[in-house]
């Protein structure tokens, strides 16, 4: 199927603002996911560094323990046994939120994790990786992917160093993956909603203008589409010049053109009236119109008396005169009655529309009047002349061709009987 423009500027308009808004999307994500990871683990070593110190000041003295058996150790801080004292950690995990844990070497201890039944579990050894990295590198560590129960935490650990410079131990705080993607969903929430109303509101604007081009150019191309068919009725509507730019150029070099043909193909280039293509045609419409109306409507055909006479004596440039000077009277009193256009060299034909047979002799009566008192200046010479015609009402089931032919006898019968008249009867 083709694409119309319409799709196309669609596709254009939205194309770019969709792959501006999936990029913009994502550096936001990843912005914001680092901030939020950065503030997390702020967040963590500040209570790590809260639980050292607030064991600190309670249970002054050095770090020890004790073997009870292979998972469990009693643990010392100076003389004080602190293996059941896991009040500082829960005060501390309700303060935060986080869970903590006090690590032996690799053997958690003291932990502020409870199991679903409520009961405080011990985490048993962490994994090699973080016994190396934090225990014997004795580095802080942050881990985004902790698994402990069957669920996903970020972690951070702090090697516990005793002041002979042995590492004891850690401390470690557990944030659920979960809430740390919350946070980051948080932060990015404001950013998606400005996005997408920033989005649809653009998208909004691109497509309405883009429509507005493409109804201005569907209007161009109907109009263009009748020129090109030599139907010159085609009408650029007042709103498709709404804005100056290459299309109401493009539009009113259009309706130039249209002139410009109509004048050629219609138009009678001596004396400005239309032509016989146009007056036929013409003259078929008038009659659907009439035959859908059941209105009256006359052709008649004028003719100029002794016309070659006017060449002889005077030269062909009068002879132009007179047919332009005549030609101008004959539109002026068809003005309002119906139409006149060139049909030969020095012959008229006229249609008289929503008119009986008597007003439209009537007003050929007039025109010839006119005519015959006129006197046409061409150089030195003043010319005159004097018009003969013959009329006919249409009638019912008439064809063109028949109505001409009956106007045409009359027009024999004028000629022949004196010419300077206008003979409405056989
Ligand atoms: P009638 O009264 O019987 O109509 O006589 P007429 O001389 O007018 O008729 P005829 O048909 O013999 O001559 C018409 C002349 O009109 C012949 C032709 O050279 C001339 N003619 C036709 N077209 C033009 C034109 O555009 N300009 C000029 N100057 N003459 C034209
Ligand atoms: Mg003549
Ligand atoms: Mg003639």
């Amino acid at each position: 199927m083709r694409k119309s423009l319409k799709t196309k500027m669609l596709f254009q308009a939205v194309l770019p603002l969709l792959f501006l808004a999936v990029v913009v999307f994502l550096v936001s994500y990843y912005c914001f996911r680092g901030v939020v990871l950065e503030q997390t683990k702020t967040d963590m070593r500040h209570q790590c560094q809260l639980l050292e110190q607030t064991l600190e000041r309670i249970y002054p003295g050095e770090y020890s323990f004790q073997v009870v058996d292979e998972t469990h150790y009693r643990l010392y801080k100076g003389d004080y046994d602190i293996t059941s004292s896991e009040e500082v950690l829960d005060n501390l995990k309700e303060a935060y939120g986080d869970e903590l844990t006090i690590f032996c070497r690799d053997v958690s201890v003291l932990t502020t994790m409870v199991d679903e039944n409520g009961e405080r579990f011990l985490l048993g050894s962490v994994s090699p990786i973080v016994a190396s990295q934090v225990l014997d590198q004795e580095e802080e560590k942050f881990y985004y992917g902790v698994k402990l129960q069957g669920e996903k935490y970020f972690a951070y650990y702090q090697p516990i160093l005793r002041e002979d410079g042995v590492c004891f131990g850690m401390f470690a705080v557990f944030r659920p993956a979960d809430e740390v993607q919350k946070s980051i969903n948080r932060a990015m929430l404001p950013i998606v909603i400005v996005y997408l109303v920033a989005t649809v509101f653009i998208g909004f604007l691109s497509i309405s203008y883009s429509q507005k081009i493409v109804s201005r150019i569907r209007l161009l191309q109907n109009f263009i589409g009748k020129l090109s068919k030599g139907n010159f009725d085609g009408v650029l509507p007042a709103n498709y010049f709404r804005y100056e730019d290459e299309l109401a150029e493009l539009g009113r070099n259009g309706l130039a053109m249209q002139k410009s043909l109509q004048l050629l193909v219609e138009g009678d280039a001596l004396t400005q009236l239309n032509n016989r293509r146009y007056g036929d045609a013409r003259l078929k419409k008038v009659m659907h119109k009439a035959a859908a109306t059941g209105s009256d409507f006359c052709v008649a055909i004028g003719d100029v008396d002794f016309f070659k006479n006017v060449n002889d004596t005077y030269g062909h440039d009068a002879g132009d005169e007179v047919l332009k000077g005549v030609a101008q009277v004959l539109k002026k009193h068809m003005a309002g009655k119906g139409f006149v256009a060139r049909w030969g060299g020095e012959e008229f034909l006229f249609v008289f529309e929503m008119t009986e047979l008597d007003a439209a002799a009537n007003a050929l009566q007039e025109m010839l009047d006119e005519i015959r008192t006129m006197e046409i200046e061409s150089g030195e010479s003043v010319v005159m002349v004097t018009m003969s015609y013959g009329v006919t009402q249409a009638w019912k089931d008439a064809t063109a061709d028949e109505l001409l032919k009956k106007a045409d006898e009359r027009l024999y019968i004028a000629k022949t009987t004196g010419r300077n008249q206008v003979v409405s009867m056989d």
